[in-house]
C-alpha cells in the first residue's frame, strides 16, 4: 500500500487512464464532470456525462446483445463473472485508493468495499449456471415446465455511499441471469465506478453490449434511463424520495423495478444485553462509515434501565473517536462526502441541540487539516420528541439519536415508529426476547447480537417505504427474471 501523501500527488484520474480496449463501454462524451476529494476539496477525477443520443446508444447495443449468446450460455457467464471476481482483487489496491479518495471513506473500508464486491461477482458467478425452472405432471399426460428467462435489459442505478458493493449487488446477478446491464453510477463516484467495471469490459468473452455505462446527473440522464422504452427493468439503490419517483415513472410501461431505499434504523439495546458488546456495536452501527450506510444504527433504543450508564460509557467511546482523512490509517471517522451533505449535517446537529440534549459533538473541529475537507465530529442527542426530524428522517451522517423504553412492547412500537424498515439491531441474551421482538419490529433485516454484517448469501430489502424486492442470495438472483410456463398436453384429444 501507498502512503497517503504519495497517493494524493497522483494526477487527476480520468478515462483515459484505462486500458484503450475497453473504453468504449463508457457512453459518455458531453459536458465534464469534476470530482472532488472530501479530505482537501482538491480535483480527483474528471469524467464526461452523457448526451440523450449516447443513452439511446448504450440501449440500443444493450438490446442486441441480449438476444445474444449470453441469454442461454450460463457456463460462459460463469466464466467472465468469475474472472471478474479475481480481477477486482488483484486491482484493490488502485481501485481502493481511488474509491478513498473520490468518495472520502477510509481506505481500510475502501478496500473491505472492493472485496465485498468481488465476493457478489464471485457469489453470483457460481449462480450463473443454475439459473432452473421446475418440471411437474399436472395430470394424466399433461406437463408444466417453468423456465426461469433474463428480463432484457436492465439499468443499475447507483448512490454514492458504497458505489462498488451496491453496483455489484445488482450488476452480478443481472448478468448471471442472463440480462444486459447498463450502468448509472452516482455523479459523485463516477470515476471509481468506471475504473472498477473496466476489468469486466475488458474480459475477451464478454459479447460487447452486454455492459455499459452512462454518465451524469439522475434528473437528465438517470431519469432518461428509467424512461427509455428500451430498458425492461430499473434496480435502483438510493433514497426513498427518489425511489418512489423512479417508481411511478416506470410505471407508465409497467417495468419491473428493484428498489432499495433509505432507512433510519433501530439498534435496541435490553438490559440484559451483552453490555461491552452492545457498546462496540452501538459504535459501529452508527458511526462506520462516517453514518453514510443505508442501514446505519442511527437510532439507539436503550432500556430506561440502563440508558445513562449506557450513554456514558458511550460517550467516552465517541470521545476517543478520531476525525480524520480517510488515507490515514489512525482515523476513525473520515469526511462526509460533499460540502451540501456537511452542511446538512450540521444543520440537524443544531437543530437536535435546540429540541433535545446534545451529549456528544457539535463542537467545531479547529486545525488546517479540518479547514478545506468535509469533516464533522460525530455527535449524539437524546431527549428528543418522537416527532423530531432527528428521529424520523435519514441524515446520512455521524448523528446518532437516543430512545428510551420501558418494556419490550414500547421498544417495539419505538423500532417500527418511523416511515421506513431497512433493518434494525437486539442486543439481548434472552433467545425468547430476540425471536418475539424480531417478528414483531418491521424491517427486512433483523441482525442480533450484531450489526451490518453482510454476506451474497443472505438476502436483504426493505419493507415501508424502504424499498420493493431483494437482493443478494437465491432470491436476489430471480429477481432479475421472469418466469416463463410451458404447458404439454400428450392426451390424443383437447377436451
Ligand atoms: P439519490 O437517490 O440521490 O441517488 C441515487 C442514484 O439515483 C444516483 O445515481 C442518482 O444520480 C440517481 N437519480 C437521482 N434522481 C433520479 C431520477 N429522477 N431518476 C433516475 N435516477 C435518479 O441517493 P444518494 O444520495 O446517491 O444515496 C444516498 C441514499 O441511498 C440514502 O437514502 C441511502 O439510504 C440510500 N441507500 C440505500 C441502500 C439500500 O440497500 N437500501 C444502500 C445504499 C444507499
Amino acid at each position: 500500500m501507498s502512503s497517503a501523501a504519495t497517493i494524493r500527488n497522483r494526477a487527476a484520474w480520468t478515462p483515459a487512464d484505462l486500458p484503450a480496449s475497453n473504453q468504449r463501454f463508457v457512453h459518455a462524451s458531453g459536458s465534464p464532470l469534476e470530482s472532488l476529494d472530501p479530505a482537501t476539496g482538491e480535483l480527483v477525477a474528471r469524467v464526461r456525462t452523457s448526451t440523450q443520443a449516447e443513452v439511446d446508444e448504450a440501449v440500443g447495443v444493450a438490446r442486441e446483445a441480449a438476444k445474444g449468446r449470453w441469454r442461454d450460455d450460463g457456463a460462459l457467464r460463469g466464466r467472465v463473472l468469475y474472472r471478474y471476481a479475481q480481477a477486482l482483487r488483484a486491482d484493490i489496491d488502485r481501485i481502493a485508493e481511488l474509491l478513498t479518495r473520490e468518495q472520502g471513506k477510509k481506505l481500510f473500508e475502501a478496500r473491505a468495499e472492493v472485496m465485498g464486491a468481488a465476493n457478489h461477482v464471485e457469489y453470483y458467478a457460481g449462480q450463473a449456471r443454475a439459473v432452473h425452472g421446475r418440471a411437474m405432471a399436472l395430470g394424466p399426460n399433461v406437463h408444466g415446465v417453468t423456465l426461469r428467462e433474463p428480463v432484457g435489459v436492465v439499468a443499475v442505478i447507483t448512490p454514492w455511499n458504497w458505489p462498488l458493493t451496491l453496483l455489484t449487488r445488482s450488476l452480478a446477478p443481472a448478468l448471471a441471469a442472463g440480462n444486459a446491464v447498463v450502468a448509472k453510477p452516482a455523479s459523485l463516484t463516477s470515476a471509481v465506478t468506471v475504473a472498477a467495471l473496466a476489468p469486466l469490459a475488458d474480459d475477451p468473452e464478454l459479447p460487447e453490449g452486454i455492459l455499459g455505462c452512462v454518465l451524469g446527473s439522475g434528473a437528465v440522464v438517470g431519469e432518461a434511463l428509467v424512461r427509455h422504452p428500451g430498458v425492461e427493468m430499473i434496480a435502483f439503490t438510493g433514497e426513498s424520495t427518489t425511489g418512489i419517483d423512479v417508481m411511478k415513472t416506470a410505471a407508465d410501461r409497467l417495468k419491473k423495478v428493484s428498489l432499495e431505499l433509505g432507512g433510519k434504523s433501530p439498534n435496541v439495546v435490553f438490559a440484559d444485553a451483552p453490555m461491552d458488546k452492545a457498546l462496540d456495536g452501538a459504535i459501529a452501527a452508527a458511526f462506520s462509515s462516517t453514518g453514510q450506510i443505508c442501514t446505519a444504527g442511527s437510532r439507539l433504543v436503550v432500556e430506561r434501565s440502563i440508558a445513562d450508564e449506557f450513554l456514558e460509557r458511550l460517550g467516552e467511546r465517541v470521545d476517543g473517536l478520531r476525525v480524520g482523512d480517510g488515507l490515514d490509517p489512525d482515523t476513525d471517522v473520515a469526511p462526509v462526502v460533499s460540502r451540501t451533505q456537511q452542511r446538512q449535517i450540521l444543520e440537524y446537529i443544531e437543530l437536535g441541540r435546540r429540541e433535545g440534549e446534545l451529549v456528544r459533538g457539535g463542537e467545531p473541529l479547529r486545525g488546517d487539516a479540518y479547514a478545506s475537507g468535509y469533516y464533522v465530529s460525530p455527535a449524539v442527542v437524546r431527549g428528543l420528541p418522537s416527532e423530531s426530524r432527528l428521529i424520523q428522517e435519514e441524515i446520512f451522517g455521524p448523528v446518532l439519536a437516543v430512545q428510551v423504553f420501558d418494556d419490550d412492547e414500547e421498544a417495539i412500537a419505538l423500532g417500527n415508529g418511523t416511515r421506513f424498515g431497512l433493518a434494525a439491531g437486539l442486543w439481548t441474551n434472552n433467545l425468547q426476547r430476540a425471536w418475539r421482538v424480531g417478528r414483531e419490529l418491521e424491517a427486512g433485516t433483523i441482525w442480533i447480537n450484531t450489526y451490518n454484517r453482510f454476506y451474497s448469501e443472505l438476502e436483504v430489502g426493505g419493507v415501508k417505504e424502504s424499498g420493493v424486492g431483494r437482493q443478494q442470495g437465491v432470491v436476489g438472483l430471480e429477481e432479475f427474471t421472469e418466469v416463463k410456463s410451458l404447458n404439454f398436453d400428450f392426451n390424443p384429444t383437447l377436451w
